[in-house]
């Protein structure tokens, strides 16, 4: 058998010439986006109006299974990549196991994460539609950084709405997007009418992902050639993610390297998604089987303690409602949360094939998570998103159960992103001062009791 290279480099004509949309695939189809107003399904108009026209097409379609990637867009992914699928030799060594572990590596970019994927496919369609620019949030900032960089790449004005904790406790990231020319306003801001709403609602709020979403909509929608664009959780942003897995199965394909199971983190779902897609697709057709894990922090778990069901994907409830495992649109993660992974809901995609059974999820603690990260850096010398880290957790326990079954199973995990600029939760974590929360029932049936009637 041919050995394997430590990274499974594609060549650059390797590189998939279009994305694939998994929803063509499924017999049923996620559940479609309901005007907030009328409780129809959207229609492309309704969408027009907050998302590029382009974008809004791809969100509503789910028969057409591949979508060519223009060339604008190939060209600047050449920049980086193909990404490399690594064979995880030394952790391997490490941890004494029979599995052999790889992971897809989406860090190797200034964003320092997957996001970039779909920010640039976002930005391009703007531009072509001759818009001035574009309005979003950001938590942590990785989504507003990669698409500070796709605007500036095309000329667009970029502008970021960052929820106020993260602005004010995360500087760096801020002055990466200010750099590449975005500016940056922090949430809730007195600068949209539903920022004032909630700042008076809520005195001194250090702000949420969901209230960032209600104002960078209202400011889409007030500014004569602006729309909205997000980072995650549509289902337009898992069929640009779909690159990762594409590539993925072009890798393992070349040298015939069957994956037992599929391991990604699960925020809004949109790498995870992108990963399993053309794997879940397989499954969907009857071709292959294979072993999907979405991996979320147990201070979030939409997906293993969520309800199934139409919820609001912000605080302000202006966006469309969404049927998607959810904690309530009023869900907030406890202050001792570090990483990403907060939002309330899940990407309607991913909670479809989670209930029909096609894939599985776990929670995970961020202290074993750092723990996961820091045995990783040790030996691979990447040093991993704390988002990331919740699949090497999960890719490490499967690795050490191989040990005790003696089964040399294929595990595959997306490593997502990297983690410079989360030193200050590496710091918690190194000084023994992180520590772990998981919501009661009860404070979880508080925000699940505010689900929408539907
Ligand atoms: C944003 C982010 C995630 C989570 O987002 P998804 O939409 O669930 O993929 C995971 N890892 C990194 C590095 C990120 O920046």
């Amino acid at each position: 058998m041919q050995e394997i290279p430590y990274k499974i480099y594609l060549e650059e004509n390797e590189m998939p010439t279009q994305w694939y949309n998994v929803r063509a695939d499924m017999k049923k189809k996620p559940a479609p986006l309901l005007n907030p107003g009328t409780l129809q399904p959207v229609t492309l108009e309704d969408l027009s109006h907050v998302f590029c026209t382009e974008l809004a097409k791809q969100e509503l379609d789910d028969k057409t299974p591949y979508f060519d990637i223009p060339e604008e867009i190939r060209s600047f992914y050449r920049m980086y990549r193909p990404s490399p699928l690594v064979r995880a030799y030394c952790l391997e060594e490490k941890l004494q196991t029979p599995a052999h572990i790889y992971y897809k590596f989406e860090g190797n970019n200034t964003s320092g994460s997957h996001k970039l994927n779909s920010a640039i496919a976002q930005a391009y369609y703007a531009k072509k539609q001759g818009l001035k620019g574009v309005t979003t949030e950001t938590g942590a900032g990785q989504w507003g950084t990669a698409l500070s960089m796709a605007c500036s790449y095309f000329g667009l004005d970029c502008q970021v709405y960052m929820v106020k904790c993260s602005y004010e406790q995360k500087p760096f990231r801020r002055e990466v997007m200010r750099t590449y020319g975005a500016k940056v306003t922090p949430s809730p801001s007195m600068t949209t009418e539903v920022g004032k709403k909630i700042n008076a609602e809520f005195p001194g709020t250090t702000g949420s992902l969901g209230c960032a979403i209600s104002e960078a909509v209202e400011a889409a929608t007030k500014q004569e050639g602006y729309r909205y664009v997000l980072g995650s959780v549509l289902t337009q942003v898992l069929l640009h993610q779909s690159v990762i897995g594409l590539e993925t199965q072009s890798a393992l394909r070349k040298y015939g390297v069957k994956a037992d199971m599929i391991i990604g983190c699960a925020g809004g779902g949109s790498n995870l998604g992108g990963l399993i897609s053309p794997f879940a697709g397989e499954m969907l057709r009857g071709e292959a089987d294979y072993e999907l894990i979405a991996v979320e922090p147990a201070s979030c778990p939409s997906l293993t303690r969520g309800k199934y069901a139409y919820d609001f994907c912000d605080t302000g409830k202006v966006c469309p409602l969404a049927k998607m495992y959810t904690l309530g649109s009023g869900f907030i993660p406890s202050a001792n949360h570090a990483g990403g992974l907060r939002y309330h809901g899940m990407s309607s995609v991913v909670s479809e094939l989670y209930d029909q059974g096609l894939l599985k999820a776990r929670s995970v603690e961020q202290t074993e998570v750092f723990k996961a990260a820091t045995e990783f850096a040790r030996v691979e010398g990447i040093l991993p998103a704390p988002e990331s880290s919740h699949a090497i957790k999960v890719a490490i326990d499967e690795a050490i159960k191989c040990k005790e079954t003696g089964e040399a199973k294929n595990i595959v995990f997306g490593l997502t992103g990297t983690g410079y600029f989360d030193m200050y939760a590496y710091q918690k974590f190194n000084d023994g001062q992180m520590s772990d929360y998981i919501p009661t029932d009860e404070e979880l049936d508080k925000s699940l009791s505010q689900l929408p009637k539907i």
